[in-house]
């Protein structure tokens, strides 16, 4: 009797203890998925992969944005963030026997340039040698007249609403299979565009964010560590952009170099910028200014 009461006992007891275990797990998954709410903006599926960082970290200082070398590589361009007429051009270049070129007249940005050329190279190296730049920069006019005189719009911009006009879009194709890239290389652009610095600008699954067909033949030059976090995170300039207007900043570490990356905005025409350590600024065209820190590089 005695023996059969303890038996009862432990059962019990087991049973308790059981309970205690499983409210334990369903208690620790709750915190961990709040945890996962907290860094996550309420419109992204994606949770980034890189860590958020406290601009408590850096020392931080009040610039003039009258002093500040803007790059604009951070530029968002689309219906909704045009190209205003009164800001000065972009400074372009000629990419004539730089690069592969269906028109000898294409010129882009220095920066998105020089990368390009590394891409190009890097794709030779792996057989992709059917890559041709068919368009860079447009002026204004010339994108009007590109506008004015398509059969379909959906893939043709107005002017100051294409990024085309900031000399960082380029629209690329296999001289074998025309603008579809319908073989190899266009794998090889998606796996490898964003070490250069490029991204995927209008991807198949984020039309009804960027408002533009899949276009894939269109990358954009964004720079580093920009393009890596992108693509990581699986993400498109317009939700990029929400995402450090919503958040203090990430930290990310890029070919061994490390940096922090916040979003400033301005104050009596003053943005906060780093006190000593080594940083490049790009203005969005929303209203803010991206500040890419070089925390440490080795
Ligand atoms: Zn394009």
């Amino acid at each position: 009797m005695q023996k059969k009461h303890k038996k009862r006992r432990s059962s019990c007891l087991n049973i308790i203890l059981g309970l205690l275990l499983i409210t334990i797990i369903i208690g620790a998954a709750l915190i961990n998925r709040q945890g996962f709410a907290l860094n996550t903006p309420d419109d992204y599926k994606t949770t980034p992969e890189t860590e958020m960082a406290e601009p408590g970290d850096i020392d931080l200082i009040p610039v003039s944005i009258d002093d500040i070398q803007d790059t604009r590589e951070l530029w968002l361009v689309n219906e909704k963030y045009k190209i205003k007429e009164n800001i000065p051009q972009m400074t372009v270049v000629s990419a004539y026997k730089k690069v592969p070129l269906s028109s000898s007249d294409i010129k882009m940005n220095a920066a998105a340039l020089e990368q390009l050329q590394k891409m190009l190279s890097e794709a030779e190296k792996d057989s992709i040698d059917n890559l041709v730049v068919t368009s860079g920069y447009r002026t204004h006019e010339k994108q009007s007249e590109l506008y004015k005189n398509a059969d379909d719009k959906s893939y043709v911009q107005k002017a100051e609403s294409s990024e085309h006009e900031t000399g960082l879009a380029i629209d690329i194709q296999s001289v074998r299979h025309g603008i579809d890239i319908f073989d190899n290389a266009r794998e090889w652009l998606l796996d490898n565009a964003w070490k250069y610095g490029y991204i995927l600008r209008y991807p198949e699954d984020k039309t009804d964010i960027t408002g533009i067909a899949y276009e894939p033949w269109h990358f954009r030059y964004v720079g580093q560590p920009h393009a890596t976090f992108i693509k990581n995170n699986n993400l498109v300039l317009e939700e990029y952009i929400d995402y450090l207007k919503n958040n203090k900043g990430y930290t990310i570490t890029v070919d061994s170099s490390e940096y922090y990356v916040y979003r400033a905005t301005v104050k009596n025409d003053k943005i906060k910028v780093p006190k000593t350590v080594k940083y490049t600024v790009s203005s969005d065209n929303t209203g803010g200014y991206i500040i890419t820190v070089l925390l440490n590089s080795k």
